[in-house]
Order: C-alpha cells, then structure tokens, then sequence
C-alpha cells in the first residue's frame, strides 16, 4: 500500500511494502556511481560490526582500516573516501558497484534513485552524455530499462511506447 504525505510543498510518498519513503520521481538506479562518489556514508557501531563481519575483520581493525571518528555523535564512524569516492566503491564496464553491498549501510540501503536528487541528474548527463536523450535503454540489461524510459516520455508528456 502506498501511503500520500503531503506538508506544503512537500509531497512524499510511502510504500508500506517497500517498508520505505519513495518519490514521485523514483527511478531505477541505473549505478552511474555518482552518489557513492559524492557521500561517505556514517555508520553506527552495529553497522560497524556487520561490515567487519563481512570483511573478515575485528571491529577494531575495520575501524581503524576504512572509517573515522564523527566527531558530533557518540559511537558514530563515516566511511573514509578514496579517490573517485567511497572506500567500498568499484566500477567495472562503466557501471558503479558496491563491494560491502550485503552488509552495506543503512544511509545507502535509505538512498532512493530518483529524478529529484541532484546526484542522480548529474550521473545520467554523464551515462548518456553522447548518445542521446533516451540513452538509458542501453543502459539497463532488464525490464528497469522500459520502466525508466516510460517514466521519462511520461515526465515529458510523450505517449508512452509499445
Ligand atoms: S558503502 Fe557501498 S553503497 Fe554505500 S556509499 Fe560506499 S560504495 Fe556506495
């Protein structure tokens, strides 16, 4: 079920299925990778604990390996960066990948791709910078790609394909 938030000018939506806030602009992640280079996410201890878990390492040496101290919250590591982004960020054929992606943070499972994020914007001019308007139907290997291009013709008032 899908529950309509409305305050002002704000107007989220919620998927009780999901278990998560969604947009109207909500669009497939087509892993342009721009987001994971632009945020290093924080994580508390039992995130901590889950991600030294899934690397093989004692907490103490996960911390001290790939966080730093959040100097505003007890208890709190932000992820460190690396050139081009987080720590845990890998490209391969141009598409941006997760290496902790089962036990990655929360702050990244939250993350909704979406027309409305500047980040997700930015990572579609460059995805489909020389190839064309509707470029992400290349983009995709499955049905994603006929949902995101279907969301764009509607966005611009184009009757929808096929
Ligand atoms: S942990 Fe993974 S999903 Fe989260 S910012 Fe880093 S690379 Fe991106």
């Amino acid at each position: 079920m899908r529950i309509i938030l409305c305050a002002e000018q704000t107007r989220r939506s919620y998927d009780s299925g999901l278990g998560r806030f969604t947009d109207d602009e909500a669009i497939p992640c087509f892993r342009c990778g721009v987001c994971c280079q632009r945020w290093q996410p924080l994580v508390g201890r039992l995130e901590a604990e889950r991600l030294a878990a899934f690397l093989g390492l004692s907490l103490g040496a996960f911390l001290e390996r790939h966080t730093r101290r959040y100097p505003l919250a007890e208890d709190t590591y932000q992820l460190l960066g690396q050139d081009g982004g987080c720590v845990f960020l890998t490209f391969e054929n141009g598409r941006a990948g997760c290496a902790v992606h089962e036990a990655r943070p929360q702050a990244c499972r939250d993350w909704d791709a979406s027309l409305a994020r500047r980040e997700c914007l930015d990572g579609l001019r460059l995805l489909r910078a020389d190839t064309g308007p509707l470029a992400p139907v290349t983009l995709y290997d499955g049905p994603d790609a006929e949902v995101f291009v279907q969301h764009l013709r509607r966005q611009r008032s184009l009757p929808p394909t096929g």
